[in-house]
């Protein structure tokens, strides 16, 4: 009889090929979004970055700029101070002794002035100063009324302001008038003037020195008070002012010399004329070095800053932030402040933020992905089963009829095209009957079973089987010529008969019998090629069963 194979399109059912495309539409929504979400929060994150880092520096320089003015205030102060008590009286000019102790009570108090003086008209000086920090004293006294060898005397104190010792110093021809803050402070009128930065001879450190006139009732000068400030306090703040790890904030001279870095206790170095210089930028700090040639370039002259200048630049594998402003004005030249900082260090905490907010919305997205994916599944699956059903034979889970004849077909086509060879295979099992009989119909269907594990084992992923009939089974091997189906055809038979099927009551020996057809010509239809293996399959069971045989 001939077999007539049904069409079945290759085509998704429109239902499911529309859910499909809402899932697909879902997803990219979800994933469109939370790429416009993470775009807008990093420009967002970007902006603050900035703004961030800015009120950082900001910051660091406020309080530098008040530790710093703090300090030389006090310094100030306590030579107005003395001034005032000088001019009232209280330290005739006769008793030297009287105001070194004054002053030096005042180096004991006041930690941010390092000494005090006073000289007057006649060359008479009073030099207190504090030695270690604090821990000694000693003053110079210089007494113009005294023999030329008994001029000068230096008494050392301990930190209780005990004398240590007392002795003459005749070779030390200091003349406090022609010291620069002396005449400096007589030409400034009734204010306190002060210094350029100098190095200190005794400490190598950079310092200043602030000065005041000290005049009479008729506003006649006798002399000048001043104090030395020492500029290493400063480079101790700043020790103090974290920017990022890595960066740092350090004062300069309108001129360049470096007045206070964090990182060098000793800003002095000795020119080669053995005369104390103060170091520049580049001696101290090649970050601070480069990001102040950047400033100077744009400016020509650095005490014209006026204002802060902000800069981002690259130096190294770093980016690097920085800031310069003016930070106070004593002496001829202003002095500047800059702050630096690798952009990474200060923006690691936004950067961070932004990092856990990317891992969010990627968690997010993936989770409402997850759930579009899964609720599609669900309302897919009813079709999918459907289908599933549609296409195999519920006892066996081989392809039933009318998908087999799909399918078949659809490789047939494909064959003809490649003018590829092809075989097809029908299988019927030996004396079916009686084992449905004596065992009953439910082992017949586990023998049904079990055949068919054996025949899907038995061929390749290419080749294609089927449940045809009751007890019948088709196999199409698309590519394969009639030798090379034969020996398929003679190993499915020996594997099924060679090993008894296990079924609930016991072991069952089964046979089958198989008629081989071999397509011919290339175009020929399925259902004749299925006719003449069937006809193959006729000659197998009259020939004895259990046995292959070719439709002749
Ligand atoms: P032959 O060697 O000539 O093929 O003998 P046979 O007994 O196998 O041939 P026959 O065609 O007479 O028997 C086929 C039997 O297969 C008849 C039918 O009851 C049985 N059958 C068909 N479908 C099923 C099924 O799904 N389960 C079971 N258990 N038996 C089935
Ligand atoms: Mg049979
Ligand atoms: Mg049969």
């Amino acid at each position: 009889m001939p077999y007539k194979p049904i069409r079945k399109s290759d085509r998704l059912p429109y239902k499911q090929g529309l859910l499909f495309s809402l899932l697909g539409v879902l997803i990219l929504v979800e994933v469109m979004t939370v790429f416009a979400v993470l775009a807008s929060q990093r420009f967002a994150t970007e902006r603050a970055l900035i703004e961030y880092t800015n009120e950082l520096l900001r910051s660091v320089v406020d309080e530098t700029r008040e530790n710093a003015a703090g300090y030389l205030k006090r310094a100030e102060d306590s030579v107005m101070l003395a001034t005032g008590i000088i001019e009232s009286g209280l330290f005739p000019t006769t008793e030297p002794a009287r105001l070194d102790r004054y002053f030096l009570q005042q180096l004991q108090v006041i930690p941010q002035i390092d000494a005090i003086f006073f000289g007057d008209d006649n060359g008479q000086f009073v030099f207190s100063k504090k030695l270690s920090g604090g821990e000694r004293f000693v003053s110079k006294l210089i007494l113009p009324s005294q023999a030329a060898n008994e001029r000068v005397r230096l008494i050392k104190r301990d930190r209780q302001l005990v004398e240590q010792e007392n002795r003459l110093d005749p070779n030390d021809r200091f003349d406090p008038r022609q010291r620069p803050w002396y005449s400096l402070a007589l030409s400034n009128g009734d204010s306190t003037v002060w210094t350029d930065p100098y190095i200190f001879y005794t400490s190598q450190q950079p310092g200043l020195t602030v000065a005041r006139a000290v005049r009479d009732d008729a506003g006649r000068p006798l002399g000048v008070v001043g104090a030395d400030v020492e500029l290493s306090a400063i480079s101790d703040f700043l020790k103090t002012q974290r920017v990022g790890s890595s960066g740092a904030a350090f004062v300069i001279y309108g001129n360049g010399d470096v007045l206070a870095h964090p990182s060098h206790g000793d800003l002095a170095e000795t020119n080669t004329d053995g005369q104390l210089r103060l170091l520049k930028l580049a001696d101290v700090d090649p970050i601070a070095a480069y990001a102040g040639e950047r400033l100077q370039r744009k400016l020509d002259d650095l005490a014209s800053l006026d204002e802060a200048h902000y800069d981002r630049f690259d130096l190294g594998k770093e980016r690097y932030l920085a800031m310069f402003v003016p930070l106070v004005a004593h002496g001829s030249q202003p002095w500047l402040m800059g702050v630096y900082a690798p952009e990474d260090e200060l923006a690691r905490k936004i950067r961070e933020g932004q990092r856990e907010s990317i891992v969010l919305g990627v968690a997010v997205s993936l989770l409402v992905v997850t759930a579009a994916v899964m609720v599609g599944m669900v309302l897919l699956r009813p079709i999918y089963t459907l289908q599933q059903q549609a296409r195999e034979d519920p006892l066996t889970g081989l392809l039933n009829r009318r998908s087999f004849d799909g399918m078949a077909e659809r490789r047939l086509r494909i064959g003809a095209r490649n003018r590829q060879d092809a075989c097809a295979l029908m299988i019927d099992i030996d004396g079916f009957k009686p084992i449905n009989d004596s065992h009953g119909h439910a082992i017949g269907d586990e023998v049904l079973q079990a055949i068919s594990k054996r025949l899907s084992a038995g061929i390749s992923t290419l080749d294609l089987v089927g449940r045809y009939g009751g007890e019948e089974f088709a196999v199409l091997l698309p590519g394969t010529q009639l030798s090379q189906a034969e020996r398929v055809a003679e190993r499915l038979r020996r594997h099924i008969e060679e090993e008894s099927i296990v079924t609930s009551v016991g072991p069952i020996s089964v046979t089958v019998s198989i008629g081989i057809a071999e397509r011919e010509p290339y175009d020929e239809p399925l259902d004749s090629l299925l006719h003449r293996a069937d006809l193959g399959l006729l000659e197998a069971k009259r020939g004895g069963r259990n046995r292959v045989a070719i439709a002749s």
